[in-house]
């Protein structure tokens, strides 16, 4: 015989006994399962019993779940409550910064529909950002009146025109937070 159908043949052997092995085992196997099964019904039974028959003991603990479900609910219930609430700081639209007169809208904390108005005619100001006197100077983003003879009125360094209105938006985020608004 070649040495490979030995291995073969030893090959079969094994799988066989294992085989046996684990029929020999099921019945044993199934045999512990359900006394296993039995055992952690029986723990459930005792722990359900003694919760709930034994007198003193369910009285309390109904009060604790009850209370626990009130303080879950309530958690629940307020972490959705604030993503609706109305901030407080709701009336604060308007105000000047860098000079000029900014206006906007709350939705729920977010600033929205930013905007400058000219500080002594009222009109909606236009901005300009392109304009730069030579490479080397930081970006600026001018805000100008057509109405008083497109004279610039506010001017923010650092950036174009997304830039100046964050930087308008930080500065109300500041102003709310130290409550200086309020004056
Ligand atoms: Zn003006």
């Amino acid at each position: 015989m070649s040495e490979s159908s030995i291995k073969n043949i030893r090959n079969g052997v094994i799988a066989s006994v294992v085989a046996g092995i684990i029929l020999l085992l099921i019945p044993t196997v199934r045999g512990y399962a359900a006394s296993a099964l039995d055992w952690v019904w029986s723990g459930v039974k005792w722990l359900w019993n003694s919760l709930f028959e034994s007198y003193s003991f369910s009285g309390w603990f109904l009060l604790v779940i009850f209370v626990l479900a009130i303080i879950g609910f309530l958690t629940i219930f307020f972490a959705i409550k604030s993503n609706f609430d109305v901030p407080e700081h709701s009336d604060y639209k308007e105000d000047s910064i860098f000079n000029i007169k900014w206006c906007w809208s709350w939705s729920g904390h977010e600033i929205t529909n930013l905007w400058c108005f000219c500080p002594s005619c009222d009109a909606t100001l236009v901005y300009d950002d392109s304009s730069k006197n030579s490479f080397y100077e930081p970006t600026v983003t001018h805000f100008i009146c057509e109405n008083c003879s497109n004279t610039v009125k506010g001017t923010i360094t650092g950036g174009a025109k997304s830039y100046a209105l964050g930087a308008v938006r930080r500065e109300i985020g500041r102003r709310i937070r130290t409550g200086e608004y309020e004056h």
